[in-house]
């Protein structure tokens, strides 16, 4: 009696669970910052730009028609019709709004996702690095992660590893394209031959196409390259990064109408549904209103030049190694060049990439996250979400602070 503490009290399951490390890094660079330090962060996964304007304009009127009660639990109509056509119109496989569900954010989405597909102990398989949640996610559904380790400069998983790590447990891959960190795209040839392997088992796909918006060479689809495979796929997308709208939380998951039926009971128990002002930002933002996507067409381009900026200053630095990255906004260099040898002023070693975040918060105030927390050490992610300038001042501090 009396002895028990509150750590006592956390089950077996929440006690296996990390916390968002990229999340937890953005929350350190933002105190740091509140407290008047000039710090300058690669940490952070969102669009720096705005939300277009005439989003936050249809949020507007969304309340003042009183759009604030419960939808439905799937989300509005209206909105899963509109990405049932999207997906339809870019995979040539047929889908009515009944087979999506608008979930609050797609990391909601893929929580979900987890849920429905895996049991106790099954293997759920992911290309390394892979996006911190699904690891997290996975093992929340009980299930138990297999890393498949991939390489640069593709980083693409292949039909051989994919084979190579499929077991009677394998229940199902996880692929993010374009991939966070990698920037990673697949094409649908690659997608074709990966879905022929999952085709010859009884494995299913999630696939996290959060950044298929924000590519610099053209998009592979899973649906379109591997449409056989369309009744046990779980596609992820949402508005977070396509429309500078991470604050708003809105995703959706499009699947067989069985795991969308399913999913949406979870969600009916979980979150009801995503908020409904976000629901009719969201609609009208994939209305394919002209201005809204040729804002969307700028912000692509100006993280283009920034990736080219980032990708140029990182290469000058002897003892990082940086491909270049083909979508999304992050890059992925190698920095094992940089270990047990003196860098910079104060003459610091590191032995490892975590050892290196850390030195470059410290001596640089500059914030990148480690690939430990990516499943791949050896190398950090830097997001190029930040304006030119701060890259600039970001890319010379690390010149001098690795020097
Ligand atoms: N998937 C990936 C690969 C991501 O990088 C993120 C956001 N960092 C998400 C999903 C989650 O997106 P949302 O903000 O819509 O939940």
């Amino acid at each position: 009696m009396g002895i028990a503490s509150g750590r006592d009290f956390v089950s077996d399951r929440a006690r296996q669970i990390s916390a968002s490390a990229s999340m937890a890094l953005d929350a350190r660079a933002k105190a740091l910052k509140a407290a008047g330090q000039p710090i300058i962060s690669f940490g952070v996964g969102e669009p720096d730009f705005p939300t277009p304007e005439p989003i936050k304009q249809a949020a507007n009127r969304a309340m003042v028609d009183d759009a604030t009660h419960y939808t439905t639990v799937s989300g509005d109509p209206a909105l899963r019709k509109l990405v049932a056509d999207r997906t339809a119109e870019m995979t040539g496989v047929p889908f009515t709004w009944g087979q999506v569900i608008a979930t609050s954010g797609a990391k909601e989405a893929l929580y979900i996702a987890m849920q429905v597909l895996c049991n106790p102990g099954d293997e759920v398989l992911m290309p390394a690095p892979y996006w911190v949640s699904y690891a997290e996610q996975a093992k929340m559904a009980g299930a138990v992660v297999v890393p498949i380790d991939t390489s640069p400069p593709g980083w693409k998983l292949t039909p051989e590893a994919l084979r190579r790590h499929l077991t009677p447990r394998s229940r199902v891959l996880v692929l993010c394209t374009p991939c966070n960190p990698t920037g990673a795209v697949y094409s649908d040839a690659e997608l074709a031959a990966l879905g022929a392997v999952l085709e010859e088992h009884d494995v299913a796909a999630i696939v996290d196409e959060i950044y298929a918006r924000i590519s610099y060479v053209p998009v592979g689809r899973w649906l379109r390259a591997a449409p056989q495979l369309a009744d046990r796929s779980l596609i992820v997308d949402g508005v977070s990064k396509a429309y500078a709208m991470t604050g708003w939380r809105l995703g959706w998951l499009v699947g067989p109408p069985e795991l969308i039926q399913i999913a949406s009971a979870l969600q009916s128990h979980l979150t009801s549904h995503p908020s409904s002002i976000t629901q009719r930002a969201a609609q009208f933002a994939l209305e394919n209103n002209a201005s809204v996507e040729q804002t969307v067409d700028e912000m692509v381009g100006i993280f283009r030049q920034r990736r080219d900026a980032i990708v140029a200053g990182l290469s000058t630095i002897d003892g990082i190694v940086c491909d270049e990255p083909e979508g999304a906004f992050y890059v992925f260099p190698d920095v094992r060049g940089l270990y047990d040898r003196p860098l910079g002023p104060n003459r610091r070693v590191v032995h490892s990439a975590a050892e290196l975040s850390a030195y470059l918060l410290d001596e640089a105030l500059v914030v990148t996250v480690p690939g430990e927390a990516f499943g791949t050490p050896g190398f950090i992610r830097l997001s190029y979400a930040l304006a030119m300038d701060q890259l600039k001042e970001g890319v010379a501090r690390l010149q001098t602070a690795l020097r």
